[in-house]
């Protein structure tokens, strides 16, 4: 070993990911005409999420946001199938145990105290039958325990951090508007102060002012909780005033992941240039020129590049070879051929 070598610095072991997902897949199994098929909603997805991030997913509808998030909250039914690779949370204990690999007891014990998931339309959290303070014991109550007393006092003070007061707790779900009842959704998913928040468009249906308040408060949460939030909308706008990094999906596959402030300076793949340059921008009249063609059906993607049938920079590789997910900066990775040739 050379004298410069023992006395440079050693680098720091890199911090342990808050969630670590290998080669994932997920598959819904139909049948259409009799004929059975698999649409392969998430195909082959490796990504990292670290502790005290806020890690977005975006891409356009369908591109299979909401299966992915669905399979790494282990939260799967039929038609939907876990069809490979792993899932790791770091709460989950030492070494490299995928949620895929724990029996659903343990991972019923995992959820809202250290994971909580926010499900896409999910009003269906809160029942509609029951007062918001049922929802709280139901969910809250049995991981929290203790006495009643301090229990609602806990409630109430966790409810005012999100601006909500304890009046919410005696109404029904629909004497709510549509911001409070979002607003006490996320109360509910991080009242456990869950080390992990999976939260799955959870500001899509709210009017833009309403929106900035949820999403300045679901930043505000996450700092006083030190947690992990894995958040999902096809809204870029939103990821660049809420995220840190920024995963994008384009039919069931991760096509670029950067920082969002690199991802949206210097944006590689054709796809997500086409998502970041359609985002209007103060003073800018020139008209937006929409991106042509549909996305692919899953069950039956095209070969290749899945993009290559809308890119303009396709070329004959792109119909026949994958593109890998490759490293072009630290941290920032993309899977495009004409970028890894220098062509773009
Ligand atoms: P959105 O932005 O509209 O929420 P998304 O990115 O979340 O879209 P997903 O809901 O994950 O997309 O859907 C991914 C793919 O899986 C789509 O092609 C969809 O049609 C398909 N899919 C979803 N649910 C089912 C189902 N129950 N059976 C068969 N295919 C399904
Ligand atoms: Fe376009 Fe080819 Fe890059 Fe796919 S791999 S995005 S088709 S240039
Ligand atoms: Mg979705």
């Amino acid at each position: 070993m050379s004298a410069l070598a023992a006395t440079e610095p050693r680098p720091e072991p890199a911090e342990t990911p808050a969630l670590s997902i290998r080669d994932l897949e997920a598959y819904y199994r139909v049948a259409h005409f009799g004929i059975r098929r698999e649409v392969r909603a998430v195909d082959g997805i490796t990504l990292q999420v670290g502790r005290n991030e806020i890690y977005g997913l975006a891409g356009e509808s369908s591109s299979g946001k909401s299966t992915l998030v669905k399979t790494i909250a282990r939260a799967i039914r039929p038609p939907l199938f876990h069809a490979g690779g792993e899932v790791v949370f770091d709460f989950a204990g030492p070494g490299r145990v995928s949620v895929y690999d724990v029996p659903e007891e343990a991972m019923r014990r995992l959820r809202w105290r250290h994971l909580s998931y926010i499900m896409q339309a999910s009003m269906s959290v809160l029942n509609p039958v029951r007062r918001v303070r049922q929802s709280f014991d139901d969910f809250a109550f049995r991981h929290i325990g203790g006495r009643r007393d301090e229990f609602w006092s806990l409630v109430e003070q966790h409810l005012e951090r999100l601006h909500l007061s304890a009046a919410v707790l005696d109404a029904y779900p629909h004497e709510l508007s549509g911001g409070m009842r979002q607003r006490v959704t996320i109360a509910l998913a991080t009242i456990c102060r869950p080390d992990f928040v999976i939260a799955d468009e959870p500001t899509t249906a709210l009017d833009v002012v309403v929106q900035k308040g949820v999403l300045g408060m679901i930043r505000e949460v996450q700092q006083q909780m030190r947690s992990s939030v894995l958040f999902v909308t096809h809204d870029m706008a939103v990821h660049a005033n809420l995220t840190d990094r920024l995963g994008i999906m384009y039919a069931g596959r991760l096509v670029e992941e950067a920082p969002t402030s690199a991802l949206f300076r210097g944006p590689r793949h054709p796809y997500t240039r086409h998502l970041v340059a359609s985002l209007p921008r103060i003073g800018d009249r020139s008209l937006r020129v929409g991106l042509e063609g549909r996305p692919p059906s899953l069950a039956d993607p095209p070969p290749g590049c899945r993009f290559h049938p809308r890119c303009p920079l396709a070329m004959p590789v792109c119909a026949q070879e994958s593109p890998p997910l490759d490293h072009v900066a630290p941290g920032h990775r993309v899977a495009c051929h004409a970028v890894a040739m220098g062509k773009a």
